[in-house]
């Protein structure tokens, strides 16, 4: 008889256990494809409008019960409450979204001799989603709400550190009325069911987010099947402040674009680029402002950030701080795997600059003139996110065409939203999550040509 394996999942916050599950293998994903399959038959064939009606009824069960999932994910991840709710709005909105987009999403006749020539959007069939612990819940959202909306079944693998709001949801998903065996939760080991996911035949497509180390793993495992891949991975963002923009919105928005979800985001604008000669200013006006993040119990309304994901990650963060920083600020003492905010001043050279935090720790860097800027802000392998902040507008536009990134904000720190592309460039990945744009990854192009003449 096989060994029973569990996961136990612990409370940043407090590390107390908060649950105890059973763990998933190969057998078990195997199952889970067998049911995908199996279901996805009679899933395409869900008339649009009903499939859109049913994915409207998850959205709406998402805010019914948004109060009971923000909880579970402040809890599992460490979240402060304010935010995790935020997070959760997100997600009915996404869903509310794609309801939206299943009959928007059509072919195209194209002129040609002697017939006519169609265009079909066909789903894929069983996709696999395997996603990351800083996000889980909207994450897992980004990419349900497409897969689902092409007609596609799914086997979801949330991150062993934080499977509870998957869990939730899919019991909504059933709530909603969607048949059994259309969405599949697996809690395991990505080595072992990620990895089987991706190697598996009958799984046409995986779409992960991750680190870029374990993306690169899935790329290789994918290529044996040829199946689609859609890498949405890590980054190291440049908040790029002029001497003519307005310094106080850009310091006072600085700090939570990339202490938010405790610097664990891969949109973190962890290397704030700041032109010379506003640079003592700005980097007072940011001190300011970094003292003032509240860092505390996530169960406080008032909070800003929590703790790190696990003991093992604060040892990882910690390995980026040498000696005395700019600016080191209050976290609680006792249990629970807290960090301060950390801003260092480094050179982009520096490994601060260079590599994924994944933590609040932010390496401020100046820079001589727009050329400068440009070409420290491209000087990294990733190229997700990141922002620029200046009063001239043609300015604005000429930086945003130069910088090799998926997503860039003018004056703002936002990346998301549930009806704009999002996704990187270089070694950020590729593809793009929500919006019209996500459709694109989880459907085919079929070309029917039809003879008249
Ligand atoms: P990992 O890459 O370690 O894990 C991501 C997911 O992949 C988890 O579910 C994990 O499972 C699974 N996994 C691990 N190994 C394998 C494997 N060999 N085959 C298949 N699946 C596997 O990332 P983290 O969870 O540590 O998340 C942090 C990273 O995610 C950061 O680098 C961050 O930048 C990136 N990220 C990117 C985003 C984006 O949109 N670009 C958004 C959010 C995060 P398990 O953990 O259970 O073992």
């Amino acid at each position: 008889m096989r060994q029973r394996n569990t996961v136990l999942v612990v409370n940043p916050a407090t590390e107390e256990p908060i649950a105890d599950l059973e763990q998933a293998g190969v057998e078990e994903t195997d199952a889970a494809v067998a049911r995908a399959r199996e279901a996805f038959a009679a899933w395409r064939r869900v008339a649009p409008t009903d499939r859109a009606q049913l994915l409207r009824r998850l959205a709406t069960l998402v805010e019914e019960n948004g109060e009971e999932l923000a909880r579970i994910e402040s809890q599992n991840v460490g979240k402060p409450i304010a935010g995790a709710r935020g997070e959760v709005g997100m997600v009915a909105q996404v869903f509310h979204f794609y309801a939206g987009a299943v009959d928007k999403h059509y072919g195209e006749t194209i002129p040609v001799a002697g017939g006519v020539d169609m265009t079909f959007r066909e789903p894929l069939g069983v996709v696999g989603l395997i996603v990351p612990w800083n996000f889980p819940i909207n994450i897992a959202s980004w990419k349900l709400g497409p897969a689902l909306a092409c007609g596609n079944t799914v086997v979801l693998k949330p991150a062993e550190l934080t499977p509870l709001s998957a869990l939730r949801l899919a019991e909504l998903v059933l709530d909603a009325g969607i048949p059994e065996g259309v969405v599949n939760v697996l809690v395991g080991p990505g080595r072992i069911v990620g990895q089987r996911l991706v190697e598996h035949p009958d799984v046409a497509k995986i779409g992960f987010t991750g680190s870029t180390e374990v993306g690169r793993t899935v790329m290789q495992g994918a290529a044996g099947t040829i199946k689609r891949v859609t890498l949405e991975l890590g980054g190291k963002s440049a908040n790029v402040v002029f001497a003519d923009a307005d310094l106080e919105r850009a310091a006072a928005a600085a700090p939570y674009a990339v202490f938010d979800n405790a610097g664990q985001d891969c949109c973190a604008r962890s290397r704030i680029l700041v032109e010379r000669s506003a640079y003592d200013r700005f980097v007072g006006l940011l001190v300011d402002a970094t003292r003032g993040v509240k860092v505390g119990d996530p169960t406080e309304e008032a909070t800003e950030m929590g703790p790190l994901i696990s003991a093992q990650h604060r040892e990882t963060v910690a390995s980026f701080v040498d000696g005395e920083p700019l600016f080191r600020g209050d976290a609680p003492n006792g249990r629970g795997f807290w960090y301060p905010c950390t801003l260092v001043e480094a050179t982009n050279e520096d490994r601060v600059a260079r590599e994924e935090v994944f933590g609040p720790v932010a390496a401020v860097i100046p820079f001589a003139d727009e050329a400068d800027a440009i070409r420290i802000a491209n000087d990294t392998p990733y190229g997700l996110s990141g922002s620029i902040w200046t009063e001239n507008g043609a300015r604005a536009l000429r930086v945003a065409r130069a910088l090799e990134t998926g997503v860039l904000s003018i004056n703002s720190n936002s990346s998301v939203r549930p009806s704009t592309p999002f996704g990187g460039s270089k070694q950020s990945g590729f593809g793009r999550e929500l919006g019209m744009h996500a459709l694109e990854g989880y459907s085919e192009v079929k070309n029917v040509y039809l003879a008249t003449d």
